[in-house]
């Protein structure tokens, strides 16, 4: 006789997170706030999956019947080829964060791109139609942003990347799929940097760099990040999607300088919400969410 305490009961709805390292996701206190306020009784598990291990994790995944998960880094682009479908905007941005079970298919999304969108409109209060817009990195996260401004309608697209063919491949793929947004590249330099910075309504720190300083390796902050602070005024709008510390340093210097600062707990609320709705099908409560956030990580605050 199986005892009361470990007698099955009916099975709760699996999601989670996959992605290395995966300890410092915030992503299970805010999806845990999210299904205990909906009243349903589904689960949000980290797993720590190795690039080497991801195949036969996501394997893993659709035999056990997860209801979908999420993809974090190092392995937005690499899941791809394991993957059984794509929604249009995943597979045109080539990266996905968000996977559903739909039948016996795992099928990718990408919610990181209308998060982002949702995150400048709704808590920074931008219009994004018409804007001139600066993307700061060309990584899963540039390329997802670039995407989603594209979309929305924006007027010019400046990439810059340290690396600048990076930068240049996403430009190209961007010009191509929306011609009517004027989209160029360039290497992430300080003066180029500044100069950009300057030309731009909207500007999106999508580098890992600010993490680094962060966390206080790479010998800290770069030249051109210290080199966009001149050129921060009232009017323009900083969204730094790094959010370890909540407040970066680039943040508090858009803050200090008049510039609308938007962190990236904002974005990680509202691509959470869509991943959210995607699984169960029901409105996100997002004042939950942002809540439980606000909770893990006070301003200056290192979440990790
Ligand atoms: P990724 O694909 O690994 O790309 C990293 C990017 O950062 C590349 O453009 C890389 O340039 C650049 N970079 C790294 N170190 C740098 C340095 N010291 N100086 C200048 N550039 C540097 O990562 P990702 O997926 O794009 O993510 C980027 C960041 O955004 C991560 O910190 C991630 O946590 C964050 N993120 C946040 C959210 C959110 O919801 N808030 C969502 C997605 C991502 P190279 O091409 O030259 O290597």
């Amino acid at each position: 006789m199986i005892p009361d305490m470990v007698a099955p009961t009916a099975p709760a709805r699996i999601v989670g997170i996959i992605g290395d390292p995966i300890a410092h996701s915030l992503s299970p206190r805010m999806h845990g706030a999210a299904f205990a306020a909906s009243g349903v009784d589904w689960r949000y598990i980290p797993f720590r999956v190795t690039a080497a291990d991801l195949e036969d994790a996501v394997r893993g995944i659709r035999a056990l019947g997860f209801a979908g998960f999420n993809v974090t880094v190092p392995h937005k682009q690499t899941i791809m080829p394991f993957l059984d479908g794509f929604e249009d905007q995943a597979r045109d941005i080539g990266a996905v964060n968000a996977v559903r079970l739909e039948g016996r298919n795992l099928v990718g999304y990408n919610t990181d791109a209308p998060g982002l969108s949702d995150a400048l409109t709704r808590d920074g209060g931008v219009r994004l139609a018409g804007a001139r817009c600066l993307i700061l990195g060309a990584g899963g996260a540039g390329r997802s942003a670039a995407y989603a401004l594209a979309g929305a309608g924006v007027r010019s697209l400046v990439i810059l990347n340290r690396t600048p063919s990076r930068a240049e491949d996403v430009a190209a793929r961007v010009a191509a799929a929306h011609p009517a947004c004027a989209v160029s590249a360039g290497p992430l330099e300080p003066d180029s940097a500044r100069r950009a910075t300057e030309d731009s309504d909207v500007i999106i720190q999508a580098t890992s760099a600010t993490l680094s300083a962060a966390m206080g390796g790479g010998g800290g902050r770069a030249a051109w990040l210290r080199a966009l602070e001149p050129a921060m005024r009232p009017g323009k709008t900083i969204l730094d999607m790094v959010y370890t510390p909540r407040r970066t340093e680039l943040l508090v210097a858009a803050g200090d300088a008049g510039a609308t600062a938007v962190d990236g707990l904002s974005m990680l609320i509202y691509q959470g919400a869509r991943s959210f709705e995607l699984w169960t099908g029901l409105s996100a409560p997002i004042d939950v969410m942002r809540r439980a956030l606000d909770a893990a990580a006070q301003p200056g605050e290192r979440v990790s």
